[in-house]
């Protein structure tokens, strides 16, 4: 459990790595000579830049829109905040970033991903540039919002610490919000790109804060932009080598990890139980929703297992460094699980009212949850099975076996 636990914390492994970079490059920028220190102050456009391409690419629209937003957050602070936040403009743009970036990347960390030059890709880029207009209007017209900064600026709660800093308290907020939800998102959906929005909105309000000196923001947009750009690489690794519906790591990760195995090991081949018939009777969705159950369960395989999907209703587990006396518990507790589950429909899952419908709910003893079984086949590495892909073929055999001796059981 905790094992599973620190896996999953691992998502946020490049944002942390990417912050600490930029916390411990940030007191060495002021010792630079001039001419790379002028160098240095474009790097956050030239990230911003790469990572823009990148997205394009690979039609992620979410984050190409949310590097242009850090690139402007960046352009603004350089064109109208290098001199300190003297005025209603300065004043307003600051106050802008500070309250829009936040709003944004949470907003952004929800919606779908519906590419780059899409509609839907348009609409969102009009969405941001209508804020924009909108603070340009604001300061045109100036004298008709001369209440605004004061308003967006506000103390909410009197806390000495925070009073201390440059980021007005709703900003601060907002970020400790938007990071609480989308980091939430990020841990439960394992989703690189999540948790590059997640790193991003940190280090945006880090840059925001340390607006008065020119390196903070250098440092801490660079990270925020790099974070979304690597994402999309993670991303599409991810893509290759995860299954898309369970999530579990799919034959082409299963194909590279069979050829960097130890001395010892188990493999088992799963297969659910009678499951062309419980797509028949209860229909595709269902049934997808069972192979995400059954998949979840196989995930959570005790004693160092790892779960990939083979294909179809298929699944194979490895266990490194284990012998198939010690494996056979482990693999068995599994099968029970997901025996004993019932996986509850809801309305629109059900068999309608029809005859048919009422043949089928009849047929079972509860006609809001269904459940399946799965059989198991187990092969270990010895003398006679020396490749991975012969204790692959066995235990596949031994599936069989499994299957003619009556389902829902375990064969060697
Ligand atoms: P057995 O107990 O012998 O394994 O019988 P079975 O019906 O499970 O075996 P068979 O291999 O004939 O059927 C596999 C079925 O799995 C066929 C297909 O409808 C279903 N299937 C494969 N992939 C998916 C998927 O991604 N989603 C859903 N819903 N069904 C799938
Ligand atoms: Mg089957
Ligand atoms: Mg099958």
């Amino acid at each position: 459990m905790r094992g599973a636990v620190l896996r999953k914390l691992a998502i946020f492994a490049l944002p942390v790595v990417l912050f600490v970079t930029a916390c411990l490059v940030l007191p060495h920028l002021a010792a630079l000579p001039p001419a790379r220190r002028e160098l240095a102050l474009s790097a956050p456009y030239l990230v911003t830049v790469v990572g823009m391409s990148l997205s394009f690419a690979f039609g992620r629209g979410r984050v190409f829109l949310m590097l242009l937003l850090v690139g402007v957050c960046y352009w603004s602070f350089r064109t109208y905040l290098q001199n300190g936040m003297n005025g209603f403009a300065p004043q307003m743009v600051f106050l802008s970033l500070s309250l829009f970036l936040p709003i944004n990347i949470t907003l952004f960390s929800f919606i779908r991903e519906r590419g780059v030059m899409t509609l839907s890709g348009r609409m969102r880029f009009t969405f941001l540039a209508l804020q924009a207009v909108a603070v340009v209007w604001i300061i045109r017209y100036q004298q008709d919002y001369s209440g605004l900064p004061q308003f967006f600026s506000k103390e909410l709660v009197h806390i000495p610490l925070l009073s201390s800093l440059t980021l007005p308290q709703p900003a601060l907020f907002l970020t400790v919000a938007g990071s609480l939800v989308i980091s939430a998102r990020a841990f439960i959906r394992q989703s690189p790109i999540d948790s590059a929005f997640f790193g991003s909105l940190v280090a945006v309000a880090f840059a925001c804060n340390g607006l008065m000196s020119a390196d903070v923001p250098v440092v801490f947009i660079s990270a925020a932009a790099l974070m979304l750009a690597v994402s999309v690489i993670q991303d599409s690794h991810n893509m290759a080598f995860r299954d898309d519906l369970t999530g579990l790591p799919s034959r082409r990760a299963l194909n590279e990890q069979m050829s960097g195995l130890p001395r010892r090991y188990v493999i088992a081949m799963l297969d659910v139980d009678h499951f062309k018939s419980f797509n028949d009777r209860y229909g595709h969705d269902v049934g997808d929703q069972v192979l995400k159950m059954v998949a979840k369960k196989l995930a959570a395989v005790r004693g160092g297992g790892r779960a990939y999907r083979y294909g179809g209703e298929e699944f194979t587990i490895i266990m490194p460094r284990k012998g198939m006396a010690e494996a056979i518990p482990f693999l068995e507790e599994v099968r029970k699980n997901i025996a004993d589950y019932r996986l509850v429909l809801r309305g629109n899952d059900r068999p309608s009212e029809t005859k048919e419908g009422k043949k089928l709910r009849n047929s079972e003893r509860n006609d809001s949850s269904v459940s399946v079984t799965i059989s198991i086949g187990v092969a270990e590495c010895s003398d006679t099975l020396r490749s991975a892909e012969d204790v692959l073929k066995a235990a596949d055999k031994a599936l069989y076996r499994a299957k003619g001796k009556g389902r829902n059981q375990l064969s060697k």
